[in-house]
């Protein structure tokens, strides 16, 4: 292989052969007509044809190709078209002389020719986002192809390629010469030289056979599996076929991924460990990989580079440029020890790692004299949004230093300070340094024997080993000094203050200024590669490490498991704020569900007025006291005139479960009508009008007889659609109550939401429950509205949920928000209905109404006011619609957009006729959108609807991140 031929390739345009010719070709070649349309291609010219009997490629070269190459690519196809492992490839065509390849004379020189199948399926280029399961698979895929080529040969792969990495050096040198940009040729030839650099000791140990060096994103197809997610199962373009490393094929494919992955280069590591489950790869093999992936990614910015230079029509390479350059920008963006490290770990092999022989670095300094700052996310000295004052970790290390002046903070910690609000992508918020706070002029001394570098403020002391960053320090010497251990490094600064401070940082590759802070999802592997100073210092000052999948196990050892989670796996939430909630790792993420927490999180005012009243009094309500007759007198001023009587409890089911004993013990009678597809609580009687399939995929067998359900006006979806179906759904409780009258029963009454919550949000048909509750209170029955979802303001236009449908009805539950997550519930009717109760007994509960439930209650009633929450709900709720809205003529998938004010829902379905539920794709769209920091959940039977219903303090802000990210992921696929 000489250099000249393989650069002479280089300077290769694509053949001057148009659609016309392509037509030509087939017909008098191939006897195929059909429709003809232009594929991209590099160096190539690819045409798709479409006839009736099929479909295929028609693929034209440059005669330099040497034919014997283009068979060894046939030989390769037809070997694997009978592989076991099921997945596809193309075949060769023969023309109509029998011949795989043919040679012809078009415009401007000679060409080979051939005719391949078509396979059916979507590329994943344009797939911004790939899904784990989907970068998995495209590692199984390289990897299988792999295996079946292993002990495949050929004359024709012995190539002269640049795509072949064994050559990488020499080609990127070559064609950076085409680079313009003279910043991007220093960044790829400095990404290139560190990149050889590693791979040439290993070189002699990689194994060598036929590999496809092209499984990537644009050449694998894919089909839908029953998630809705695209999973490759098919390869094409056979063309970079060579005898090449085996490490270089893998390489090829992680590059491709790389701009799939919002940045993140270890994105990759499901594929590589996908890879080795089949194909494992030695320890030398595993080294190179990520160098080659560099040079592979430094190869295709240069080589799109020149070939534009060359071709600057080529659509095909200009498109391409965008992504090779993050490819490129993602693959730089890293040392290559850390990714080194991370490719081991993602395969279950621990890398040999040096002992780190490290004495103490500041002997004056009592260990034990040490405190430490707590700054993550459980420190309760956080509240009230303080974690975003700039100076705050300043502040507690101040004050953790108190007037001995020596504290630190942790390695290690992921600090609250650091979070980033509407963050798509996870924030770097794990400390990979400490900062000791100590009295000016503490001595210092080398910790182990090495050379010092400065720059500026900042030292290096640097052994073949470690590499130990401090700043801070008054250091007397010079760059190049040579140092002992335990001799004087110099004093902590500090100038005319009492107080220093030393910034301590420690890395296994001395050249390697570990970050100060990296992202929580990679933070074990840089801590393998820059660990703890703690040895420094003499004592542990490592923040205790997250452990959300022990919390997990330990959750499933002992909570019972009807009680249900979401997410597979769920981060660790133990903070929230406003509508956000934080993680232990500091990730923030958008609260679009939460209805419960109606106020916001972590509202001071509650926790103020809640720490009051639990130090004064917290007693039950057979006791005297001012909460509970003041917040029983303002919740009856809530209601509509004659609903002046309260019972407060603690639960929504509790709640609705009062309702129905004050329904029966008013009329005498049992038999309830309810909804369809509802869901009204957990205790036996709440439980019994419950309907939906989604909580209990038995309930419409097992109700009990008193239990009489209708259909539910779902206008969108149900029996009847459309706004005019009031009369038709009016008919089917007609129907019911005469089979209740036919049965000779007596009818106790009717219970639904006002505004039609479990579905998603749908209001109900107009005028729908005047003519219901004209029709149950004509037969004695009562009528319930449960408001727990969707009463108390979140509608913005109305305060009541029954208020949308006109009607007032003789009970109201409500629960959820009332408490902003506190246990409260009650239930508001009139005085005559609530003394009936009375001929049953008494009614007690320990804990509702209670002086703390009360004051709860009160300051929340308070806080919708005085934050004006119901207007808020109604401005940002329909701004948020007319977003949703937009959504629809963009995105099939958008069936419908339900709900009012922040009670809305997003139906997600696969055909606009059909209404066929996009199940399985709204549980992707929910798990992509808590990648991107916003949590959201399905409701309804089908559980295809997107259930949005934030705290009522949300912004337009905040509205708006949520409406880009739903954007981001329907545009992405799942
Ligand atoms: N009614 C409705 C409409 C509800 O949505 C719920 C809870 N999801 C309940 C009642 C029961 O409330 P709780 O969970 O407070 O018992």
């Amino acid at each position: 292989m000489s250099d000249a031929a393989l650069f002479d390739r280089t300077q290769w345009p694509r053949p001057n052969v148009s659609i016309e010719d392509a037509a030509n070709i087939l017909r008098d070649d191939y006897g195929l007509t059909g429709t003809i349309s232009e594929l991209g291609s590099q160096q190539d010219r690819n045409f798709r044809v479409d006839t009736d009997n099929g479909r295929y490629v028609l693929k034209i070269c440059r005669a330099e190709y040497a034919a014997v190459e283009l068979e060894a690519q046939n030989s390769a196809m037809r070997l694997l078209a009978a592989n076991a492992s099921g997945f596809r490839v193309p075949m060769p065509v023969p023309a109509l002389d029998g011949e795989e390849i043919l040679s012809s004379t078009l415009a401007d020189g000679v060409y080979r020719i051939r005719l391949l199948t078509f396979l059916d399926g979507e590329p994943l280029t344009r797939k911004k986002h790939l899904s784990e399961p989907v970068v998995a698979a495209l590692g199984t895929l390289c990897a299988t192809l792999a295996r079946e080529l292993q002990d495949f040969d050929h004359a024709g792969l012995e190539r002269d390629l640049q795509w072949d990495l064994r050559r990488a050096g020499p080609v990127a040198l070559h064609l950076l010469t085409a680079v313009a940009d003279q910043d991007l040729k220093d960044e790829i030839a400095k990404a290139m030289v560190a990149a050889i650099r590693r791979i040439r000791p290993l070189a002699d140990d990689l194994r060598v056979q036929a590999i496809h060096q092209d499984v990537t994103d644009d050449n694998v197809v894919s089909r839908p599996d029953i998630h809705g997610r695209w999973i490759p199962d098919g390869v094409i373009d056979f063309g970079d076929l060579l005898k090449g490393w085996l490490v270089a094929d893998l390489a090829v494919t992680c590059a491709s991924l790389l701009h799939h992955g919002d940045g993140d280069p270890f994105v990759i590591l499901p594929a590589v460990r996908a890879y080795q489950a089949v194909m494992p790869l030695t320890e030398a093999e595993l080294k190179a990989l990520w160098p080659l992936i560099v040079a592979r990614a430094g190869v295709l910015v240069a080589s799109s580079a020149q070939q534009s230079a060359i071709d600057p029509d080529n659509a095909y390479v200009s498109d391409n440029a965008a992504h090779e350059r993050t490819i490129f920008d993602v693959a730089t963006s890293v040392p290559l020890a850390l990714m080194e490290l991370a490719i081991f770990d993602s395969v279950g092999l621990a890398p040999d790692q040096a002992q780190m022989p490290l004495g103490r670095l500041l002997p004056d300094i009592a260990p034990d004299s040490i405190r430490l700052a707590d700054l993550g996310v459980l420190n309760p000295n956080f509240g009230n949004d303080n974690w975003s004052d700039p100076d705050i970790d300043w502040k507690l290390l101040a004050r953790a230093a108190g007037a001995t002046k020596t504290a630190s903070t942790r390695y290690g910690e992921c600090r609250l300070s650091y979070t980033r609000l509407h963050a798509a992508i996870a924030p770097a918020t794990f400390a990979l340094h400490v900062d000791v706070c100590l009295p000016a002029s503490t001595a210092a001394v080398a910790p182990f024997a090495g050379i010092l570098r400065r720059d500026g403020g900042h030292i290096v002391l640097a052994s073949d080993t470690i590499g130990l960053h401090i700043d801070g320090l008054d250091c007397p010497f010079l760059d190049g000094a040579a140092l002992e251990a335990g001799e004087s490094l110099g004093q902590v600064g500090g100038g005319e203050s009492a107080v220093g401070g030393l910034r301590l940082r420690l890395s296994r590759d001395s050249d390697l200024v570990p970050p100060l802070f990296v992202p929580p999802a990679q933070a074990a592997i840089w801590a393998a590669l820059c660990p703890s100073p703690s040895a420094l210092l003499g004592i542990d000052v490592d923040a205790p490490k997250p452990a959300a999948a022990a919390l997990l196990q330990k959750r499933h050892n002992h909570f019972a498991r009807p009680q249900k989670h979401y997410y597979a796996t769920p981060p660790q939430i133990e903070r929230g704020w406003q509508q956000h909630l934080f993680d232990v790792t500091g990730r923030s993420y958008l609260d679009m569900v939460n209805n419960v927490t109606m106020v916001g999180h972590g509202h001071p005012r509650i926790s103020a007025a809640v720490a009051d009243q639990w130090s004064m009094l917290n007693t039950n309500s057979r006791f005297h006291y001012a909460a509970v007759a003041d917040f029983s007198e303002r919740l009856a001023a809530l209601a509509p005139d004659g609903l002046d009587t309260v019972f407060l409890v603690n639960s929504g089911s509790e709640a609705n479960d009062l309702a129905l004993r004050l329904a029966w013990a008013a009329t005498g009678a049992k038999t309830m009508l309810c909804l369809l597809e509802a869901y009204h609580g957990w205790t036996v009687a709440s439980d019994a009008i419950s309907t939906s399939i989604a909580d209990n995929p038995n309930a419409l067998e097992t109700r009990p007889d008193w239990v009489r359900p209708v259909a539910a006006p779902n206008t969108y979806r149900g029996p009847f659609r459309g706004s005019d179906t009031t009369d038709d759904y009016v008919a089917t409780v007609t129907a019911a109550l005469d089979r209740v009258d036919r049965e000779g029963k007596k009818l106790a009454g009717f219970i639904c939401e006002s505004v039609y919550g479990n579905a998603g949000g749908i209001p109900l048909p107009d005028g729908y429950l005047q003519q219901v509750y004209q029709m149950v209170r004509a037969r004695g029955g009562l009528c319930i509205a449960d408001e727990v979802q969707v009463g108390y303001g979140r509608l913005g236009q109305h305060f009541w949920g029954f208020e949308q449908q006109n009607v007032v009805p003789d009970i109201i539950t409500i629960a959820k928000g009332m408490g902003n997550g506190h246990p409260l519930g009650a239930v508001i009717t009139s005085r005559a209905i609530a003394d009936a109760l009375e001929q049953q007994g008494y009614f007690f509960s320990s804990s509702g109404g209670s002086p703390v439930s009360c004051v709860v209650g009160m300051e929340v009633l308070d806080i919708v006011q005085d934050e004006r929450l119901q207007d808020n709900a109604r401005l940002v709720g329909d701004h948020l619609r007319a977003r949703l809205e937009a959504l629809q003529p963009i995105f099939p998938i958008v069936g419908a957009v339900h709900g009012i004010g922040l009670y809305l829902g997003l139906e997600f379905v696969r055909d606009h006729q059909t209404l066929e539920p996009a199940r399985e794709e709204t549980a992707a769209i929910c798990d992509r959108l808590l990648q991107l920091g916003v949590i959201m959940q399905p409701t309804g039977d089908h559980l295809n609807v997107l259930k949005i219903k934030p705290p009522l303090c949300l912004t337009l802000e905040s509205a708006d991140f949520f409406a880009d990210m739903l954007t981001r992921v329907l545009a992405e696929g799942w």
